[in-house]
């Protein structure tokens, strides 16, 4: 048996999901929106589905899909991708970041990392044969300086995996932090693996910027329709870039899933062809979402951290008077209605703070039942 699986347990999202099925919480753990995307898109995977082929696609993708990413992001990012030999469809950002990481490394090369980290990066990290050098973001902001992320680079780096807006922090990496990674990178001959799933989902001033503007030769951006779409469950992700990056990366894919489902690519292709309004109105509702759940939470004396990307929100506990680690207390709010995801999961080291995230991409009723489980679990500790 291999040691590194062996000692894995199950994802927090999964046991936290299962969790609140059982005890029929309210789940605001995993992260995933409780409405399903645009009612067309369904319709055109359905067509899709109905008309054919239904047989295997293009190992990189439809070329409709590939042609249709290519096109989103040379007119989101003022970017010139070239869809045949600069994207790859794969089954989910989480393949892409398997695939990315198999092809990339050696083993003996360091990765370098920012914690708090996706639960998926770690393992494969490892699995890859990298060896990992984590940088430790704090909060509330979350930002870095040059000095911090420059001691975790050597010259044993090959790379660097960022995730922004991050999950779980939802802080969004600006400009500077970008081009420095991007100097280190280019100094120490490393490739950036750029998780850019959250991309679309930006609120108040927030602004994305794309890894491959600034590192176009030497970076793999990472996006998910899933995400873009409100289907996650679709597991279609894209990566993009340099020729000789994707077609390292492409012979990692092929051997992993070959290729994703046609009926969906079909799916997605149709998706991008919607006006840049789809996107700005998704973010708008998610705000306005964000803003109900946080102002039902300072309402009941919990203390949030700033939201400025993905669809999460964090309680500060401490803060908030609760004198709990996070893993404890969503043990308690479970059993008091509602599921959370505790920011422990998302670190390598101890030493997490004790905060927890909730997942505020659902109707206005969930959102206000789990404020409510909140309010009671809080009072419960009184
Ligand atoms: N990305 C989702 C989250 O952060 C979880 C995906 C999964 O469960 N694998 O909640």
């Amino acid at each position: 048996m291999n040691s590194l699986y062996a000692s894995l347990g199950t994802t927090v999202f999964e046991t936290m999901s299962r969790l609140a099925a059982e005890k029929g919480a309210v789940n605001l753990g995993q992260g995933f929106p409780e409405d399903d995307g645009p009612r067309d898109i369904l319709e055109a995977a359905a067509r899709a589905t109905l008309e054919g082929p239904n047989q295997y696609p293009s190992m990189r993708g439809l070329p409709a899909l590939r042609e249709a990413v290519a096109a989103h992001y040379n007119a989101h990012h003022t970017l010139d991708l070239d869809w045949a030999s600069e994207v790859t469809i794969t089954s989910g950002a989480t393949e892409a970041i398997a695939a990315a990481l198999l092809a990339f490394i050696e083993p003996g090369d360091e990765v370098v990392l920012f914690e708090p980290l996706y639960d998926a990066y770690l393992p494969m990290v490892k699995r890859a044969g990298g060896i990992p050098r984590i940088v430790r973001l704090q909060p509330p902001h979350w930002r870095f300086e040059r000095e911090t992320v420059a001691a975790a680079f050597s010259d044993k780096t090959r790379v660097v995996v960022i995730n922004t807006p991050l999950n779980p922090s939802a802080s969004v990496m600006n400009r500077a932090e970008l081009g420095l990674i991007a100097d280190l990178c280019r100094k120490h001959d490393a490739i950036c693996v750029s998780d850019e799933v959250w991309e679309h989902l930006l609120f108040d001033d927030a602004e994305h910027v794309s890894m491959l503007n600034l590192l176009r030769d030497r970076s793999l951006k990472i996006g998910s329709a899933g995400k873009m779409f409100s289907l996650t469950g679709w597991k279609v992700g894209f990566a993009c870039g340099a020729p000789p990056l994707t077609e390292l990366f492409a012979k990692a894919h092929q051997f992993l899933t070959f290729v994703t489902p046609p009926n969906l690519q079909r799916g997605v292709a149709y998706g991008l062809s919607k006006p840049a309004s789809y996107f700005t109105d998704m973010c708008a509702a998610f705000q306005r979402s964000r803003d109900r759940l946080k102002s039902a939470l300072e309402g009941e004396g919990f203390v949030t951290l700033p939201a400025r990307g993905a669809y999460f929100l964090s309680i500060d506990l401490a803060a908030s008077g609760i004198d709990m680690s996070d893993e404890a207390f969503a043990r308690h709010a479970v059993d008091h209605g509602v599921a959370t995801i505790p920011f422990s999961a998302f670190y390598a080291n101890p030493g997490a703070p004790a905060l927890v995230r909730l997942c505020f991409a659902k109707r206005d009723a969930t959102l206000d039942r789990g404020a409510e489980a909140l309010a009671r679990a809080k009072r419960a500790l009184a």
